[in-house]
């Protein structure tokens, strides 16, 4: 210990026996929160009970029944539900945090933690993101991944060639700087520039970074279609070759053609997990994607950059290679569904008319023909006018349900920070976790209420190693939701997106209470989740 460091516990010790001597009557008001006749759900997948909750400081200290009088705050839960608060591994929250600290869309959900830089994107440096969380405060807790993209194109910009040793080295070590300043592990998005372009050799060289620091290893897969299988061995090989823990990010069968084909997904997951490795899923409760425009095409398209892009536009022959891939990838279906009403614009910059509608209503609406022909060329048009987020309804309810019932699932919604009223954003980002409990859970029956928040609390805490957090036990931090059960809903739709959802009572962080009868209170109590490299 320092001498500084001597010097503060001393004080503290001081501190803590003058209190005693100022404060007689606080033995009174032991706990600042105390919550009576709770219908709690633990979050561990065992069945309700009815407790009371004392809360001091910034975690939970007595289940059990409490006294009145002993609280500051009382809070009476008669007929409503308490959870621990959601934890949202999948998000791309580093985004916006620090612009809006509210984080609105995620904690008027019951979210209280989420981790962002998934899909091999992240706020580079780390470092620079926590401090600047931790000196304007937050409202919920905000942990992040460290992405392949981001540090790929640090190192190599948009190249599509193999790493030299040289360079595979400078991304370790970016990877190891951005451990340390606190990361959880790695994520990849293998279906976006630069991600693509990378071989499974170079994601186990960059794993093997994370290793020392016990990360996890997250992933966009490379394919999400015919060649799921593959793409998922290719995680679990990455994850094996370096003992890591590996999360399969917003699983889906994501082409009508391999519909029904769960066992693509769980045979290589089960197999894996038998040997005894930790592989996870995580899911949102919807049948579109969400993405921008820039992924319908082939990958070559944007080597080199924006410019190498819109020069390879003015070459017929590439022109009619992109076009063809669209039409293949993105615009063909093997059950002859029509694709181009199966696709939305979401945002778009150059022109805000074509939000919320889909392709065959743009084209109309241009006096065109509504063919895949001239959709593909729409979708050309959008990117080099600076591209487009888009929504894509590609999944089969049938397969969203099956996959949702899998013990190692989670709910993770897949989305960002938002602005309410700006661009027709996924509902996803408003409503995941009131969806699951209330149309998954209540209304369709397709798993039990304890179980689904297991998957949004205790399992996601378990397998990114979030410590002391996801489980309402004494000892763990105060995260807890409140709400009613009868009226807990999702209000966001692919048309309103912008929606919150209803029946939140209390959200609380860290022992302070963030929202109070569906209003952010204006407390922003919320942590940074460093991972165990932080310091080191
Ligand atoms: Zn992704």
């Amino acid at each position: 210990m320092s001498d500084k460091g001597v010097f503060r516990f001393t004080s503290t010790i001081i501190f803590s026996i003058l209190l005693l001597f100022i404060h007689p009557g606080s033995s009174q008001s032991r706990f600042q929160i105390i919550i009576k006749n709770a219908t709690v759900i633990d979050g561990t997948g065992r069945p309700s009970f009815q407790s009371d909750i004392g809360i001091r400081g910034k975690k939970i200290i007595k289940i059990g029944t409490l006294e009145k009088t002993q609280g500051k705050t009382i809070i009476d839960a008669k007929g409503l539900m308490i959870t621990p608060g959601f934890i949202d591994v999948h998000t791309h929250c580093d985004r916006g945090i620090a612009e809006t600290p509210t984080v609105d869309n995620y904690i008027q959900q019951g979210v209280t933690t989420v981790i962002g830089g998934n899909c091999g994107g992240h706020r580079y440096p780390l470092k620079k993101l926590f401090h600047s969380l931790e000196d304007k405060s937050i409202v919920l807790n905000f942990g992040s991944l460290v992405g392949h993209n981001t540090i790929r194109r640090q190192v190599m910009g948009y190249s599509m060639d193999k790493p030299t040793p040289h360079q595979i080295q400078k991304m370790k070590a970016l990877i190891t700087e951005e451990m340390k300043a606190g990361a959880l592990g790695f994520s990849t998005g293998l279906a976006y520039i630069p991600g693509t372009y990378s071989d499974t050799e170079e994601l186990i060289q960059c794993v093997s970074a994370i290793k020392p620091f016990g990360g996890i290893y997250a992933t966009h897969l490379r394919d999400q279609g015919k060649h799921i299988t593959q793409s998922i061995k290719e995680a679990i090989e990455i994850g094996e070759k370096n003992n890591v823990p590996v999360q399969i990010s917003h699983i889906k069968l994501a082409e009508d053609s391999v519909w029904g084909k769960i066992g693509m997904i769980t045979e290589p997951v089960e197999q894996a997990r038998e040997k005894g490795m930790e592989v996870y899923l995580d899911q949102y409760p919807y049948t579109a994607t969400s993405s921008g425009f820039a992924s319908s095409f082939p990958s070559w398209a944007f080597e080199g950059g924006t410019e190498k892009f819109l020069k390879r536009l003015t070459e017929k022959d590439l022109y009619q290679e992109m076009k063809q891939h669209i039409i293949q990838r993105r615009l063909s279906s093997t059950r002859g569904i029509n694709k181009l009403q199966t696709i939305y614009i979401a945002s778009y910059k150059k022109n805000h008319e074509f939000q919320g509608k889909n392709l065959r209503e743009i084209l109309l609406m241009q006096g065109k023909e509504p063919t895949v022909d001239s959709a593909a060329e729409l979708i050309i048009q959008i990117q080099k006018n600076g591209g487009a987020q888009g929504v894509f309804f590609q999944m089969d309810e049938k397969d969203v349900e099956a996959l949702m019932k899998l013990p190692y699932t989670m709910h993770a919604s897949d989305g960002g920070v938002q602005t309410r009223g700006e661009g027709v954003p996924h509902p996803r980002n408003y409503g995941t976790f009131p969806r699951v409990l209330s149309y998954y859970v209540k209304q369709k029956k397709v798993l039990p209420m304890k179980e689904a928040v297991r998957k949004m609390t205790s399992l996601p805490a378990k397998a990114f190693r979030i410590e002391n957090r996801g489980i309402i036990r004494p000892g763990m931090f105060a995260d807890i939701v409140i709400f009613d059960p009868n009226q807990f809903k999702d209000q966001a739709t692919f048309s309103q997106p912008h929606q919150y959802s209803q029946g939140v009572k209390y959200v609380i962080v860290n022992g302070d209470i963030a929202v109070k009868n569906g209003n952010l209170t204006g407390n922003r109590p919320g942590m940074v989740i460093f991972g165990s490299g932080k310091g080191e």
